[in-house]
């Protein structure tokens, strides 16, 4: 069983030496439990969080655990009910190609009614995100104006998509150009470059009626262009700010934050945080009637960026921090 685990906490941006590479024996399951060979993995932003020891919403992984992350599995050997050989599975099994999960853990996937790696991006996790996010906290309405970064990513593509679907009008924040173009092509109305000089004006220009709801993905340069264009009673769900995981200090300059609650209090805008599981209970099942519907009928459309081998998830995963992936990002693994 070839894993990768966490060697070393990263300061910073991960490198190679904060991953370990072993081969371990494949294990045999437990009464209850079923043996699965991982057939993809996601990477995803939050990972970065959970390899420090910064406290924060999932606690850290420990130095030595295999790196986390939602797989799409196959079952190879079972000692629970309900799950035969063959039967493909949406598992937490992490960065190795086997792993144990007991029964109840494991959510059945059926290959003919959507690619098995959309359990993964549009219609799992990452979709949810942006369903919930949006709907719940942003609650966008028809001619309002929804602004999103990380616009082709797996959550930003899903958010501006659905704000379209509910009338609203779609702005798309992405980096670089060919990102901007494949915006357009989704249907948003309007996309940006965040690399490219200017974004403040260029914001500005493309948002003429200000702001009504802005999904943060990102944070920094975007947030800061963003802030002074939010509309009266303006909504932020703040899902993530993928710009600073990997931090390693405080940005310099005047502290800010007076500034900050002065336009809250002032334009009375609602910032409000979330994990997207705290709506799994209530949003879940619609959310997946929804979702199925729009990807089936083509109006929600997705892209996945997949690294074929489980030894380039590392290059994978700092590689999507940074931008560099295209679309939900995903490991093939066997
Ligand atoms: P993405 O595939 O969109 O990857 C992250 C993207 O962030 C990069 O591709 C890059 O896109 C963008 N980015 C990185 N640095 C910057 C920067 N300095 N300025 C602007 N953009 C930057 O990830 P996901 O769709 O999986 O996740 C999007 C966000 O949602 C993340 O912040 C993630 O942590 C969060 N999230 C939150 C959840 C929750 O429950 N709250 C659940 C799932 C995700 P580009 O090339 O366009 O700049």
């Amino acid at each position: 069983n070839h894993r990768i685990r966490l060697a070393a906490r990263p300061h910073g941006e991960p490198v190679p030496d904060d991953f370990q590479h072993d081969v371990v024996e494949v294990p045999s399951p437990a009464p209850g439990q079923v043996l699965l060979r991982t057939r993809y993995v996601s990477l995803d932003p939050y990972v970065r969080g959970r390899m420090s020891d910064a406290k924060s919403y999932a606690a850290p992984m420990e130095v030595g655990d295999v790196i986390v992350g939602g797989t799409v599995s196959e079952v190879v050997e079972s000692a629970a009910d309900g799950f035969a050989p063959g039967d493909t599975v949406l598992s937490y099994g992490g960065w190795q190609e086997y792993s144990l999960e007991p029964a109840d853990r494991l959510r059945r996937l059926d290959p003919s009614a959507a690619p098995v790696t959309t359990a993964l991006g549009v219609l799992g996790m990452p979709g949810f995100t942006a369903y919930a996010g949006l709907l719940a906290i942003g609650k966008p309405q028809p001619g309002e104006t929804v602004a999103v970064a990380a616009a082709t990513g797996p959550v930003g593509s899903a958010v501006g998509q659905i704000a379209r679907l509910h009338g609203a009008r779609a702005l798309g924040i992405a980096g670089g150009e060919r990102k901007v173009a494949h915006l357009r092509e989704l249907g948003f109305d309007a996309a940006l470059d965040h690399r490219a000089p200017d974004l403040a004006g260029r914001l500005a220009d493309a948002a003429p009626d200000g702001i009504d709801v802005y999904f943060e993905n990102v944070g920094g340069a975007v947030w800061e262009a963003v802030l002074p264009l939010l509309n009266e009673f303006a909504r932020v769900p703040v899902c993530g700010l993928a710009a600073h995981y990997n931090a390693t200090s405080l940005p310099e300059g005047p502290d800010r934050s007076p500034q900050l609650m002065q336009s809250v209090l002032s334009k009375s805008l609602t910032l409000r945080g979330f994990i997207q599981r705290e709506f799994v209970p209530t949003l879940f099942e619609d959310f997946l009637r929804d979702m199925t519907g729009w990807v089936a009928s083509g109006q929600v459309q997705y892209t996945e960026d997949l690294t074929e081998g489980l030894d380039r998830a590392p290059e994978a995963f700092v590689g999507m921090l940074h931008g560099r992936n295209f679309g939900k990002t995903l490991v093939q693994v066997s």
